[in-house]
């Protein structure tokens, strides 16, 4: 019997788009490879699934620096709000956190997982798990189906590939989608990791000497070669053994990524405002007044309870000053000198971890043979993209999750729509 619709992948934007496939009155086939559906959904958002944010759409559309902009119809069509109710309408209720971060109040993902998985059920999708495709069948210039890996076909008017994009690759996102986009005719953009930690060849990381230190709301600049402020995003960051980690660090990661391909250099400048709140000037009095009231102590002990101690020594041996240096003996310039690190600690970057270990992978199919307002691919007809298999990424903070039940929605909906108007011709 041929389907009306083939979904390809029970990630959060193929479980999406058989929602709204199958809401939509078409006969649904949802395919996953793994043994069980949203395994990256189960373990998103450190096991409590941000699974969207309430800010507004213009908001969010900013908050997706890999072609938000391309999302404006999808939103329109299901957007956070669509999202927030129809959890809701399945009796998950959705609180909400710091900068808009939407989780459910269960705080595991596992609730959303299961939702999902109920819901598909209940709309009577056929879901087969343990189900891998080898390729999309194409015929005669349109979609026919798929074949999967045992070598049975599957035949359907329409085909939704929701196979996600290539990192953490175990949890069944290994890039298989991007193979039958090319044999439809689709150009594949350059993939590369985002929102991944960054790695440093510096003595201070390799020696480990500031492993494990967190530093709370900071500011981490990108710079360009020639000096130019690529970007600054403001929020907590770590220090690990290979790097730099946390929401900041993986905020800048991509501008990391793509200046070190533009400049072809071995390093990008990173530069940490310990202290965004405050002008150079004011820390500057700030730290005087301090030392001077307390003018018999060492500077690092003056520097006790401003700074995290871990990073004390390393700030003074970075600007130049002794540690035990006191008040009367600290020049103008050593204070101003003191000042700059604290506002611009500098660490160069070398590289980030892999498109493996990266939360998201930017770059996908493009997005210009892909309609904004239907997610249906321009090159074959019958052919429908969703999710993160898509040339679309966002920061941490729910703005992948949103893209892909958005996107799923559509697709879905649309591919929907797609095989009932082949019925009505035939
Ligand atoms: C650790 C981690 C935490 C994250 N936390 C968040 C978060 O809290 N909020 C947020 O917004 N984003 C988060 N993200 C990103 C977000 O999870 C992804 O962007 C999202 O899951 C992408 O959804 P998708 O449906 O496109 O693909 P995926 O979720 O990757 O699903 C793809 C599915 O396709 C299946 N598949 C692949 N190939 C085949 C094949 N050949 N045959 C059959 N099935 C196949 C896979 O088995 C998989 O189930 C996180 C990512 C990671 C790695």
């Amino acid at each position: 019997m041929k389907a009306d619709v083939i979904i390809i992948g029970g990630g959060p934007s193929g479980l999406m788009a058989a929602i709204a496939a199958s809401s939509h009155g078409a006969n649904v086939i949802l395919l996953d490879k793994g043994d069980k559906l949203g395994r990256k959904l189960g373990i998103s958002g450190g096991g409590r699934c941000n699974v969207t944010n309430a800010k507004e759409t213009d908001e969010l559309i900013r908050n997706i620096p890999g072609n938000g902009k391309f999302l404006h119809s999808a939103l329109s069509q299901f957007g956070n709000r669509d999202i927030i109710r129809f959890f809701e309408g399945l009796g998950i209720r959705l609180k909400e956190e710091d900068r808009g971060r939407m989780f459910p109040v269960s705080d595991k993902a596992q609730t959303v997982v299961q939702a999902l998985l109920s819901q598909v059920q209940k709309q009577g999708v056929d879901i087969r798990a343990h189900h891998s495709v080898q390729a999309v069948l194409y015929e005669n210039g349109h979609v026919d189906g798929v074949k999967l890996s045992d070598g049975r076909k599957l035949r359907a008017s329409a085909v939704v590939v929701a196979t996600g994009g290539k990192s953490v690759p175990h949890t069944g996102s290994t890039g298989d989608g991007y193979i039958w986009a090319k044999q439809a005719g689709h150009t594949i953009t350059e993939l590369y990791p985002t929102e991944v930690p960054i790695t440093s060849g510096e003595a201070l990381i390799q020696t480990r000497e500031l492993q494990g230190l967190s530093l709370r709301s900071i500011e981490l600049t990108v710079w360009n070669a020639k000096g130019k402020k690529l970007v600054t995003h403001e929020g907590d960051m770590i220090f690990t053994h290979f790097g730099i980690s946390g929401p900041a660090a993986l905020r800048c990661s991509q501008f990391v990524v793509k200046e070190l391909k533009k400049s072809g250099q071995p390093g990008v400048l990173l530069t940490i405002d310990l202290f965004p709140e405050q002008a150079a000037p004011t820390l500057l009095e700030k730290l005087r007044a301090k030392a001077r009231a307390e003018a018999k102590k060492a500077i690092k002990n003056i520097l006790k309870g401003i700074l995290p101690e871990r990073l004390i020594p390393v700030l003074l041996r970075k600007a130049e000053v002794a540690e035990d240096v006191t008040y009367d003996h600290i020049s103008h310039q050593t204070w101003e000198q003191l000042v700059k690190w604290m506002k611009a600690f500098p660490l160069t970057a070398n590289g980030t971890l892999s498109l493996k270990e990266a939360f998201v992978t930017g770059g996908g199919v493009h997005l210009k043979e892909i309609d904004p307002k239907t997610m249906a691919s321009k090159k074959m007809p019958g052919l429908y993209f969703c999710g993160e298999i898509l040339d679309i990424h966002g920061y941490t903070g729910g703005y992948n999750i949103t893209a892909a039940f958005s996107t799923g929605y559509v697709a879905g909906k649309n591919a929907a729509q797609y095989s009932q108007s082949l019925t009505s011709l035939r």
